[in-house]
């Protein structure tokens, strides 16, 4: 009872995974999954060497260069068989049969290991990429073995979901339950067709099914039973296997799929009755075609197509190729995996035995020559490798569900088909997209595009046909009309070149008469100027006229006031001088010292009388004048009327009562001019006799001084030659000499030099009026000398006065001689000047005056001088002159 333990011991409990699935997509490839090396099976196929290359040699997919997308862009990606094992569980059969042993297998779901029972204390362990017990439902079987493969096949990728194992084993059940009763029994096709309808556009994509069985080399249509031999079609370039001529029904939904299952399991059904065969026998395949337009996201980069010589993409630079992929589901339903009977039990010969068993052989065959690796895999050499050439060493995802009894009645069977899995476990294929252009249907839009571009071709050359007759017809009118505008033109021209030469003329005719009316402009312009000059200056001489004649009124008036006054003058100036000659007739020699007016003498009475007659015509004429026309006179530039003028002011001068008055109109400053001025002897001698006469006055005298008088009487003594005129200027010097504080300046000024460079004259009234301001400035000196601030040498002295004095101290004149007599007794009153005195010889002048003078004070003055004299007195010892 070594096999009495349960089946379930190991499996039940351990498989509620749900998460479990035989993923081999790519890239999910399990690596750590590694089959533990089964021990080679007792009851496999002998492998066959292979001949040829290796299995990929011999497996063209055919797919589009470049356009794999999840592998390398030829060779795709690895992807080994994925393998499960599936427990059927015991049926009721074996629950009675085996009920004292325990199952063959013990499962480790967990460990996805499976311990096949050699005997009792004996067993050996296998890897598998899934293991399913007994109790595991179908939806999680389609999930762990199916799925990925449906899901891969909607990728774009060929698939294949395979079971095999014994008859009875449930592989039929696993793979083609419909689950009319029991929604949970559906199998693997149904799921599948489900999953791929949900996931394709009913618009753009499409799903087409062939049902086929494959029974003794012979592929049946179960779609269509009166096609029993179905070519199996290989593409030589891309090794694409395909059965066109089977029935392929376009899938719309599920129902029509599930009654197309029907049908085609009464079909398989009715065909096995006819071959007189069991179902096991023949192996079912659901040949699944999903063509699936790949729609381009955002951002794709798109695909241009070239032309066949990969020119100019040029026709279809704007025609995007569309992308199908078309990707094939292959469901296989393989006959029972248990050895038939060589001897034909079932009623076959041996030959029909044979023929039974050899796709699976086969199969086997090539299983082994993958999983080894050999050089050569017999695929030709069934119907059934020919039609899974892709599955199993080709670009397909395959996953094999291998299901087992538990019965340990069939371990031998069991242990096989646990190899079998195994060994195919190691087969390794190249995943490829099944991805490519649409070029018919690029083709189309293409032929759409082109039957459009000719079209509007054909209309562009129409229309430019058009286009050039018109522009030909419009070019002949153009042509005539320029002929016309060209002669239009010359005839223009002529008349413009004729119309210029007249515009021309017509300038400069206007040019002249521009210059023309400019000259006139310019001569009205200064005419006008002219005029306007004339204008004014005729303005200006009216003004000037007016002016003109008020002047001449004025003038008149003038001149009629100076006949008045010159006729007043004349009758002044005459009885002036007639006075004048009255008193010079009376004689010098009666002038007294002191200032005095050289025209004054004294007269007699009845002179007197004449005199003071005069003075009062004079004076009252000189009331009806006034002062100041008078002095006006003086300026006019009439030689006569300043000789009028200045006589009567000299008259007028000579009353001691008018000089202040003539002083403050100015009259001083008017003579002073006059002196200095005038060209004219007469007026400047009468000038100077005012200028003598205003002098007596010493406020007057320091006036004269003050305002450059005594420099212009020099002068004037230095010039004149007539004796009345150098008597007058001798005169006015003389009484400035009188002034006791005009001593020095006086000297300075020349005034002494002038004096006595005036007794060149030898005049005698010029001589009296010398000596009588040497008499003066000798007499301030002593009176200086006497009171202290005169201390030096007399002036006079110094000025070379004494030789003139010495020689005439005796003048017959005696004026002359009374004024040098008082002179010299002045002089000799000063001790310093006794010695000059000495050496000029006027001690003896001294002595006679001392001793004859007539008169008798200065007598006493020259004997009181020379008594107190020490130089004179030593002198006079000397000379023994007892004095
Ligand atoms: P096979 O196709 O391998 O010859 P079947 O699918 O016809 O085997 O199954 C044989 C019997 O076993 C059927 O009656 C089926 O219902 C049953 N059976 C198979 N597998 C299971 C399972 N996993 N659970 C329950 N019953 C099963
Ligand atoms: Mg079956």
């Amino acid at each position: 009872m070594a096999f009495a333990s349960s089946p379930h011991k190991n499996g039940t409990g351990l498989n509620a995974r749900s998460t479990g699935r035989l993923d081999n997509r790519p890239g999910s490839v399990n690596s750590t999954i590694k089959p533990v090396t089964p021990p080679a099976p007792a009851t496999a196929s002998p492998p066959m060497r292979p001949k040829s290359a290796s299995p990929s040699s011999s497996v063209n997919t055919g797919t589009r260069r470049g356009s794999g997308k999840n592998g390398s862009d030829n060779g795709g990606v690895p992807g080994r068989v994925r393998v499960a094992v599936r427990l059927r569980p015991r049926n009721g059969e074996e629950m009675v049969a085996d009920m004292d042993f325990a199952d063959c297998v013990e499962l480790q779901p967990e460990l996805k290991r499976l311990k096949l029972r050699k005997n009792n204390w004996d067993c050996e362990t296998y890897q598998f990429d899934e293991i399913l017990t007994e109790t595991a439902s179908q939806k999680r079987v389609y999930e762990v073995v199916a799925k990925p493969v449906v899901e891969s096949v909607l990728e774009g990728y060929n698939g294949t979901v395979m079971a095999y194992g014994q008859t009875g084993t449930g592989k039929t059940f696993t793979l083609g339950r419909l689950g009319e009763e029991d929604t949970a029994d559906r199998g693997i096709m149904v799921r599948a067709m489900e999953d791929i309808l949900a996931n394709v556009s009913s618009v753009d994509d499409t799903v087409t099914v062939s049902y086929l069985q494959l029974y003794m080399e012979t592929v049946q249509d179960l779609l269509a039973p009166e096609k029993d031999n179905i070519a199996i079609v290989e593409d030589p370039k891309t090794g694409d296997v395909s059965v066109p001529s089977a029935t392929h029904v376009e899938l719309q939904d599920q129902r029509s799929f599930v009654r197309l299952l029907q049908a085609g399991e009464a079909n398989r059904f009715a065909a096995n009755t006819k071959l007189n065969t069991e179902s096991s026998r023949s192996h079912a395949i659901l040949l699944v075609n999903v063509r699936k337009v790949v729609k381009p996201k955002t951002g794709d980069r798109e695909l241009i197509v070239l032309n066949e010589n990969g020119g100019s993409p040029q026709v279809g630079k704007n025609i995007r190729a569309p992308t199908v992929r078309k990707s094939k589901l292959l469901i296989v339903d393989l006959a029972g995996s248990e050895r038939v009977d060589k001897s034909g039990s079932e009623g076959h010969t041996l030959e029909e035995a044979k023929s039974i068993n050899l796709s699976l052989t086969a199969l086997g065959k090539c299983i082994n020559a993958l999983a080894e690796n050999s050089p050569h895999v017999p695929i030709r050499d069934s119907k059934l490798t020919r039609m899974l050439r892709d599955s199993f060493g080709g670009t397909a995802r395959t996953s094999l569900i291998v299901t087992i009894g538990p019965s340990p009645r069939h371990r031998g069977e069991t242990a096989s088909t646990i190899m079998f899995g195994q060994r195919a476990m190691k087969v390794e294929n190249m995943v490829k997209l099944k991805e490519e252009f649409d070029y018919k249907s690029l083709c189309r839009r293409l032929e759409t595009e082109l039957d459009r571009l000719v079209a509007e071709n054909e209309r562009q050359v129409k229309a430019r046909q058009d286009e050039e007759e018109e522009n030909e017809r419009k070019l002949e009118d153009t042509r005539e009309c320029a002929a016309e505008a060209e002669s239009k033109l010359a005839a223009a021209m002529e008349s413009i070149e004729a119309e210029r030469k007249k515009f021309q003329q017509d300038l400069a005719e206007a040019h002249q008469n521009l210059e023309k009316a400019e000259k006139e402009l310019k001569n009205i312009s200064q005419d006008y100027q002219h005029e306007k000059k004339e204008a004014k200056h005729n303005e200006e001489l009216l003004a000037l006229r007016r002016r003109l004649d008020e002047e001449l009124k004025h003038r008149e008036r003038l001149e009629e006031e100076v006949r008045t006054l010159r006729e007043q003058l004349t009758v002044l100036s005459d009885e002036g001088e007639e006075s004048r000659k009255i008193i010079d007739k009376v004689g010098s020699g009666r002038s007294s010292e002191g200032s005095q007016s050289p025209s004054v003498h004294k007269p007699t009475s009845h002179m007197r009388d004449t005199i003071n007659g005069q003075r009062a015509t004079i004076a009252k004429l000189f009331e009806q004048v006034g002062l100041q026309k008078i002095l006006s006179l003086l300026e006019s530039e009439d030689v006569d009327v300043r000789v009028h003028a200045v006589k009567v002011v000299a008259n007028l001068a000579a009353e001691e009562a008018n000089q202040e008055k003539i002083v403050e109109a100015g009259g001083l400053g008017s003579l002073l001019m006059l002196l200095q001025s005038s060209e004219d002897e007469t007026i400047r001698r009468v000038a100077a006799g005012a200028v003598a006469n205003l002098a007596m006055n010493e406020t007057n005298q320091e006036l004269i001084m003050a305002q450059g008088g005594i420099g212009l009487l020099a002068r004037t003594a230095d010039d004149a030659e007539d004796p009345q005129t150098l008597r007058m200027v001798a005169g006015a010097i003389a009484n400035l000499c009188g002034n006791d504080k005009l001593q020095i300046k006086l000297r300075e000024e020349g005034g002494i030099r002038a004096l006595l460079g005036m007794v060149r004259s030898r005049h005698p009234d010029v001589l009296a009026q010398v000596a009588r301001g040497i008499a003066n400035f000798a007499k301030c000196e002593s009176r200086g000398a006497a009171q202290g601030y005169k201390t030096g040498r007399s002036l006079l002295i110094d000025d070379g006065a004494l030789p003139w004095i010495v020689a005439n101290a005796n003048n017959d004149a005696s004026p002359i001689r009374r004024h040098i007599e008082l002179a010299l007794c002045h002089l000799a009153q000063h001790e310093v000047n006794a010695k000059d005195l000495v050496a000029g010889g006027a001690l003896w002048e001294l002595v006679r005056i001392s001793r004859e003078c007539s008169r008798e004070d200065i007598r006493n003055l020259a004997q009181r001088t020379l008594n107190a004299s020490n130089t004179f007195q030593t002198e006079l010892k000397r000379l023994q002159l007892v004095y």
